[in-house]
């Protein structure tokens, strides 16, 4: 009997990226699927997509920020389906990048409406579903940014540690009702191949050489584990993250000639470095604007 027979299960952003690659794993071990997606093109697209493989699927269209787009995928999932097993809180916008001293409140307000309060409100409306039928699993796709941070992704990295937060705070609330929650904590998932249109990965090898399991993730390898997660085998795990990042988080970085004399060969093979590096040679003045930085840093 395939793992999540007669399940019903809801991915929030599910008409691409990883939320996709979720759908068709759950769908394809017998899950009935509801895809919530406030991109209503790539919803279609993507439902149609589901039920080519024989998977039953619907798509809502909607917003995770706003309550009443929530409370009516769970109605229309209970209508249809009768229920709701699964929960997978994926739906996710990254920062816009600028410098801290030019982000605006906007922005931060809807990365946090999005990343956090979507679950939030999800996890509330789902859970009183589950609880009426004995129980049920959430799971809520953080992010390694809730952990470790580049510059300039405050609004991001501090919704993704919310949500770490209220995983477990779920989780406690929630366990009289048999319900578990935990959350998963991706690092680089490239997900060209489940976008809208699908298109060619463009990874160069410095990409996947970086990581310690020599590549860069894709979001089948993200559904494998959500898929366990939400299976009974994974009954008596609640309330934690789990890291999956080839990894990246528990890698070591501090640069010393032993790290830069073992890198040479991936440093040479990075696209773009060479051609740069010829060019700048080849122009005289910014040949001669380069040495003199080098030497006056004393490099040379
Ligand atoms: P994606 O942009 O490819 O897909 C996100 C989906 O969410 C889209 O279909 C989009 O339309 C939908 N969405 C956005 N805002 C929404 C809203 N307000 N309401 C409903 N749907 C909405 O993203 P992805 O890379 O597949 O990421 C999925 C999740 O994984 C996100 O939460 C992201 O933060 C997290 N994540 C991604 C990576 C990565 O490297 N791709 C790494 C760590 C964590």
């Amino acid at each position: 009997m395939p793992r999540h027979s007669r399940k019903v299960a809801i991915i929030t952003g599910g008409a691409r990226g990883i939320g996709a690659a979720i759908a068709y794993r759950l769908g394809s071990e017998g899950a009935r699927v509801a895809i919530f997606d406030i991109d209503g093109e790539a919803g279609l697209y993507r439902v149609n997509e589901l039920r080519s493989s024989g998977i039953d699927a619907i798509f809502v269209r909607g917003d995770v920020s706003r309550e009443g787009d929530v409370v009516r995928c769970v109605d229309e999932v209970l209508k249809i389906y009768g229920g709701v097993d699964i929960l997978v809180n994926n739906a996710g916008i990254g920062s816009s990048g600028r410098h801290l001293f030019d982000q605006t409140l906007d922005e931060w307000e809807r990365v946090i409406a999005v990343n956090l309060t979507g679950p939030y409100l999800f996890s509330k409306h789902a859970s009183r579903i589950m609880a009426s039928r004995g129980g049920g699993v959430i799971i809520n796709i953080a992010s390694t940014r809730a952990l470790q941070s580049e510059p300039n992704t405050e609004a991001y990295s501090a919704s993704k540690g919310g949500l770490l937060a209220l995983t477990h705070a779920l989780a406690m609330s929630l366990s009289r009702y048999r319900i578990s929650v935990v959350s998963i904590s991706p690092g680089w998932v490239d997900t060209s191949r489940w976008a809208y249109p699908p298109r060619e990965p463009r990874l160069s090898r410095l990409d996947h050489m970086q990581h310690p399991a020599g590549r860069v993730g894709v979001p089948e390898d993200v559904a494998a584990l959500v898929s366990f997660l939400a299976s009974e085998e994974a009954g008596w795990i609640t309330g934690v993250n789990i890291v999956i990042d080839g990894g990246m988080t528990s890698k070591m970085i501090y640069l010393d000639e032993d790290i830069i004399s073992n890198s040479a060969e991936i440093l040479i093979g990075v696209q773009g470095l060479a051609d740069a590096l010829k060019k700048i040679l080849s122009d005289p003045s910014k040949a001669a604007e380069t040495l003199r930085i080098l030497r006056s840093s004393g490099i040379i």
